[in-house]
């Protein structure tokens, strides 16, 4: 008999054990004699036909089962069955989607116990979390989405799913992962090739089985177990339409570049170091527990947790008094035990990795503070940690640690705390507390980040979008932002086995598409490695373009014989001496580039000739190199005061654009005309679609607007349209005005400041294009123009880590080729495909697609209540 009275368990308040029983669990897995195979085409396979690898718990040691190590044929099988299901499956009534949804979302529930015991068993995250927080929250993504399945018809017309998903997930939330990817996807109409973690793939087999149950069509939904050379292999297909990838910052760069250039669509979502920044008049208490729940869920294995505590100076000693008692009394130890706060680390190389990140943190003169604990003797644990005294450069400021360690430093201003918390290269989340609403939500709309929480933290729902700003990824999980990651406009669908023949460059941009990738090839001749420096890179161009016979501006040399492999057309002045005898040339200026509001010279010193389409003379521009871009790039950074204009402002702004170019409309066309030798009608019709389109985009300032997301929680949910900031414009080939146009005007719309590169060979439009920007109070440095060799300038973007979005119109040389250089600083890059496109055609030319690739949705979550 206990001992132990009612009076002991009052006077000592501790804890006794309460462990959730995991028979179920073991059940399901001696059911399957412990050992899986991958679910490919609707059925299991066998599970010892390869190399195999044990999933271990990491509380105890134990190995639970044996699993299929995927290798590159599996994931041939696997996305060939995904590719058969494709079409029957995309073409599946909406409603039939949404019943196997709604199918799945109520399986998950009726078996949420044992999702949640066996996530807790293969992860070390405890049984709390995932009862109350991972199965719930997968199941509401399946909820939430068989709603989208439901009503895609109606609001994403002109909208088709993308097509085959390869989707890698990482194992801090492996079945919530898991819903957050497969649940829009299905929902969309795609199939799935599902990697999960190779820590935590339980969960994912235990959702195979159920997907059969509820007898989701063969195929649609395939899962291939293993490393990390599996998911390699998967994002490598060929037949793969769209990789979707949750996890660490340098496996996302990877992906980029391996990636680029074959026109998969991809979101990232990675790492973060998220501040959490709490002024002198937050309510403590409530701010305590935030940062409890924001650094210690999950272990601090949670790729947006609050890791970078932020107290404003006057309360930072008693905060961290404050928040060192609440740390005492948390618990760590056994994960299936229903009071332990704090379970065991998913392995040994996470734990490693912290306990190494902790050292530096010390050696780095950091003070480090741990509550006095007794952590079990076996399984992987660690306590709870406060690092204070931190300079904000230090490697634990920097580094996303992944586990139970909170850094913090004080501040003194929100100005202060502002340019601390974007003291980083993340952007995933934050987290600011304060009782002034006001002081909350303005330092919310400055921060750079995907998610914002207001006197709260770690917020999720399936109708809200998750994801981040900067090196912490892009694209949107949640929410109707998260549905477009799985959808494509109609007129950009190309099914993938046409994508080669459809990107050759329709006949009137054939030329001028072929001669951009002759340049790149030129350049390469000339060996101008990305990494060279500005002289070496300017002697090239200085070599580029005495090769190419270009003259120095304003002195006109007859070209030198002309290098076959020379891109940009160059004819000799002659052809225009003759042709001017009998009618002087319509266009005989030099445009300069347009940079911060001024004309200037390209640095280079160096221009080159512009033709028309049948190759007669019409002048030369100036030949623009990195360091032009640099500053064109600066000029933009610094008209920041575009961004902060009202939305009616920059409307008003537009419309003034095109009165001025209304006034100018017959000497443009004309001027078209003279560009393309389209005929008198070309240019009139260009210079009205272009009219139009700026008055669309007017009208668009004010109105694409955001939303207020209804999640389930008592609060706001603010989905706000934010501009990238400085977007870099590759413009079209064809068209040279209303091309442009057509990518400036929505980026401008949405308060984008813009650096475009116009097309090379119609770069002459740059001089009346800038007229019509200084006549028409468009701000100094809000649109620069750089003309010059397309795919060299177009790398210069990409590298810039000041441009924060790229869109690129060219050659699918060139399209590889900066989606290779954005991998460096993670830029989202957007190819636009311009071939065969009509760009009068306003469903092709113009709308929503485009506004929505001009801005980057945050979410702010503001509680209310008493
Ligand atoms: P990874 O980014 O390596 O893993 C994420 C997923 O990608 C896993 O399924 C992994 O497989 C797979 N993978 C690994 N390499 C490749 C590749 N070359 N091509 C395609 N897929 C690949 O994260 P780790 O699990 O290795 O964790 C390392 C660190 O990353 C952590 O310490 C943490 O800092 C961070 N991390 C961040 C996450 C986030 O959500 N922000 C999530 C997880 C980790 P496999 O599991 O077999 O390696």
């Amino acid at each position: 008999m206990s001992s132990i009275t009612v009076k002991d368990v009052f006077n000592s308040m501790e804890y006794g054990p309460a462990p959730e029983a995991r028979n179920l669990a073991d059940e399901w897995l001696m059911a399957h004699g412990s050992s899986f195979g991958h679910y490919i085409g609707g059925a299991f396979t066998d599970p010892n036909a390869g190399e195999v690898f044990d999933s271990i718990n990491p509380a105890t040691g134990q190995v639970l089962a044996t699993i299929a190590q995927g290798s590159a044929a599996d994931i041939d099988r696997a996305v060939k069955a995904a590719r058969a299901a494709q079409d029957d499956w995309a073409a599946t009534p909406g409603h039939v989607r949404a019943r196997y949804l709604y199918a799945l979302a109520r399986q998950i529930q009726k078996h949420s116990r044992l999702f949640a015991v066996l996530d807790t068993l293969d992860n070390g995250k405890t049984i709390r979390e995932t009862r109350d927080l991972d199965v719930p929250l997968a199941a509401r993504h399946f909820y939430h989405h068989a709603g989208w399945a439901q009503l895609l018809d109606e609001e994403f017309r002109g909208y088709r799913p993308v097509g085959v998903c390869g989707q890698i997930i990482p194992w801090n939330f492996p079945l919530l992962m898991l819903a957050w990817k497969v649940a829009p996807a299905l929902a969309a109409g795609c199939t799935v090739v599902l990697k999960p973690a190779e820590f935590t793939p339980l969960t994912a087999l235990l959702f195979a089985e159920i997907t059969r149950h509820v007898g989701l069509p063969d195929g649609v939904f395939n899962l291939v177990t293993g490393d990390g050379d599996t998911g390699a292999a998967l994002v490598a297909h060929e037949q793969v339409d769209k990789i979707a990838f949750t996890g660490s910052t340098e496996v996302g760069r990877i992906i980029r570049r391996e990636t680029a250039g074959s026109g998969k669509k991809l979101s990232l979502e990675l790492g973060g170091k998220s501040p959490f920044i709490v002024f002198e008049d937050a309510d403590i208490d409530a701010a305590i527990e935030g940062v409890v729940d924001g650094i210690w869920l999950n272990q601090g294995e949670v790729c947006c947790a609050g890791s970078r505590l932020l107290v404003q100076e006057g309360l930072a000693e008693k905060f961290y008094a404050r928040l060192k008692r609440r740390m005492q009394t948390l618990r760590v130890g056994d994960p299936l035990d229903k009071g332990v706060d704090i379970g065991a680390l998913v392995a040994p190389v996470q734990l490693e990795r912290i306990e190494r990140l902790v050292e530096q943190g010390k050696r780095e003169g950091a003070t480090c503070w741990q509550p006095d604990l007794t952590l079990p003797e076996q399984g992987l644990y660690f306590p709870p940690t406060l690092f204070t005294d931190v300079e904000p450069s230090a490697t634990i400021s920097q580094v996303e640690i992944f586990g139970p360690v909170l850094v913090a430093t004080t501040f003194r201003t929100p100005a202060e705390a502002v340019e601390l918390a974007n003291h980083t290269r993340y952007g995933l989340a934050a987290s600011i507390w304060s009782s002034n609403l006001d002081l909350a939500l303005d330092v919310a709309s400055k921060v750079k980040a995907g998610v914002v929480w207001v006197n709260s933290t770690n917020m999720f729902d399936a109708a809200a979008g998750f994801g981040g700003y900067r090196e912490s990824g892009y694209g949107r999980e949640g929410g109707r932002e998260g549905m477009y990651e799985y959808l494509q406009p109609d007129w950009t669908f190309a099914p993938r086995k046409e994508t080669a023949a459809a990107a050759q460059p329709a006949p009137a941009a054939s030329r001028a598409d072929d001669l951009a990738d002759d340049v790149a090839a030129v350049v390469d001749r000339l060996d101008l490695d990305a990494d060279s420096d500005d002289d070496q890179l300017d002697d090239g161009f200085a070599s580029f373009a005495a090769d190419a016979g270009f003259g120095f501006e304003d002195e006109l040399q007859p070209a030198a014989a002309e290098p076959e492999e020379v891109a940009l057309p160059v004819t000799e002045p002659a052809s225009v001496a003759s042709s001017a005898e009998a009618e002087p040339p319509a266009i005989d200026a030099t445009p300069k580039l347009y940079i911060g509001g001024k004309q200037v010279r390209p640095d280079s010193g160096y221009s080159y000739a512009v033709t028309s389409e049948q190759g007669a003379f019409l002048g030369e521009v100036g030949l623009g190199n990195r360091k032009d871009i640099r500053n064109a790039v600066e000029a933009a950074r610094k008209a920041s005061s575009w961004s902060s204009a009202t939305a009616h402002n920059r409307a008003q702004v537009l419309y003034y654009l095109a009165e001025n170019l209304s006034q100018r409309a017959d000497e443009l066309a004309r001027f078209i005309d003279t560009m393309d030798d389209g005929g008198a009608s070309l240019g009139e019709r260009e210079v009205e679609a272009s009219i139009r389109r700026i008055y669309t985009y007017a009208a668009w300032a004010d109105k694409y607007d955001g939303q207020v997301h209804a999640t389930p929680l008592r609060n706001v949910t603010l989905a706000m349209n934010e501009p990238w900031g400085v977007l870099g414009v590759v413009a079209p080939t064809d068209h040279a005005l209303l091309g442009l146009l057509s990518l400036i005007l929505p980026a401008l719309a949405m308060g984008n400041r813009v650096v475009a590169i116009p097309s090379s060979p119609r770069a002459a439009i740059m001089a009346p294009l800038y007229q019509l920007l200084d006549t028409s109070d468009v701000p100094a440095g809000t649109v620069n123009l750089v003309s010059g060799n397309r795919d060299e300038l177009a790398r210069v973007l990409a590298q810039h880590d000041d441009v924060d979005s790229l869109w690129y119109c060219g050659s699918r040389s060139g399209a590889k080729l900066v989606e290779e250089e954005s991998t460096g600083n993670l830029k989202p890059v957007w190819v636009i495909r311009s071939s065969g496109r009509d760009w009068f055609d306003p469903a092709a030319g113009e709308g929503r697609e485009f506004l929505r690739r001009a801005t980057q949705v945050k979410n702010i979550w503001v509680p209310y209540g008493e």
